[in-house]
């Protein structure tokens, strides 16, 4: 993808800014009543319709939040509109809008940047997003993207941190621990790929965990979920940085403490044997790997029935006052291990 290594690719100069941003969103279509000033004003204009505005942002950086040596720009796309999506589920909000910026580097074409938008285009249209705005720069150092995200609500359905009370059931959806395999996946392949070129990767038969890292859903899912069940979190956190420091967030601002069990953190069969393969403890890269993008909620122990057989929920475990800490216990043994927050964190993994 590289320009020096294709000449029939487009440089960005070719379009100029304003061209390349009316080339690149040209096709975008708008699903939200909502919206009511898109891309090509001075701002966006979105009308609440009574509703409160919930807004998060997220930046990747290259070299930082992601490698283009082995994350297809499509997916890049894809993941970084999903990324806040995410953080709007968590809130228990209705995504409707988007705004993408760009710095870019002059070794990426034209072509690059449209398979970004492809990946981007798919997003919208799986979350029913409008991509509204953005900005456009250039970069000396490898490409950043920062995207932010617009839901609409009603009060009454918003779910913070801050509401979790001791005798509280601790819920998380799906599965945890596969981005992270994933990602070792990827890293260990894209290692032998450097070392020698001509080797095929040997990414057969992980397709779940590889996808679980590069093509991350929101679960936007849920909302609608738990709404028919008649259940509404008391707090709740998507799990983005490891369920261990997701925990310790859902402490710090509802002051409470928490009992996490070992033995019921949910993990998909592939997550445990590539964990076994690559030598790591998989309840490890549940608790510290990141990424998974699930929901982590506490319901009232009063909703038990109404989620204890739901394919989506697994209890993991209990809320406790804020002075019993916060722990996990042990399989087998029940020894208490102190939670701590090893989670993915941008300044300690370079
Ligand atoms: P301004 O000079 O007022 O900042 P721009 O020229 O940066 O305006 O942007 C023109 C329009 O295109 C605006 O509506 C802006 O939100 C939108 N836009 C700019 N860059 C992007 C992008 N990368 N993706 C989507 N929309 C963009
Ligand atoms: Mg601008």
């Amino acid at each position: 993808m590289l320009e020096d290594k294709n000449p029939q690719l487009t440089p960005i100069s070719q379009y100029g800014e304003f061209g390349l941003i009316k080339h690149l969103t040209e096709n975008f279509s708008f699903r939200n009543e909502s919206t009511e000033i898109s891309i090509g004003d001075d701002a966006a204009v979105i009308d609440p319709q009574g509703q409160k505005v919930v807004i998060t942002t997220d930046v990747l950086a290259e070299g930082v939040h992601f490698n283009l040596g082995y994350v297809p720009l499509k997916h890049l796309g894809y993941k970084a509109v999903a990324v806040n999506i995410s953080d709007l589920a968590a809130m228990n909000a209705t995504p409707t809008q988007i705004l993408v910026s760009l710095a870019i580097s002059n070794r990426f074409p034209v072509e690059a940047l449209e398979e970004i938008y492809e990946g981007i285009a798919l997003a919208c249209e799986r979350y029913k997003v409008d991509l509204v705005g953005g900005d456009t720069t250039s970069s000396t150092s490898g490409l950043v993207m920062s995207i932010t995200a617009i839901g609409l609500e009603h009060s009454e359905n918003l779910v913070g941190r801050t509401g979790a009370k001791a005798g509280d059931l601790l819920v998380v959806t799906g599965d945890l621990g596969g981005a992270y395999m994933g990602l070792q996946i990827l890293e260990r392949e894209h290692s032998v790929y450097l070392a020698n070129p001509n080797m095929q990767p040997e990414m057969e038969g992980y397709d779940y965990i590889l996808q679980r890292q590069l093509k991350p859903e929101a679960r936007t899912d849920i909302k609608n979920t738990l709404k028919e069940l008649g259940v509404q979190p008391t707090s709740m956190i998507d799990v983005s940085d490891g369920l261990s420091s997701e925990i310790l967030h859902l402490s710090d601002q509802s002051k409470v403490g928490f009992r996490l069990y070992e033995s019921k953190i949910p993990m998909d069969p592939l997550t445990m044997t590539t964990a076994d393969e690559l030598n790591l403890n998989p309840v490890m890269c549940a608790l510290n790997g990141g990424e998974d993008f699930e929901l982590l909620f506490t319901i009232p122990a009063a909703d038990y029935d109404k989620i204890k057989n739901h394919p989506d929920f697994t209890i993991i475990g209990h809320v406790t006052p804020v002075e019993e800490g916060n722990y996990l216990v042990a399989a087998g043994s029940n020894e208490l291990i102190a939670l701590n927050a090893q989670g993915w964190d941008a300044f300690l993994n370079r």
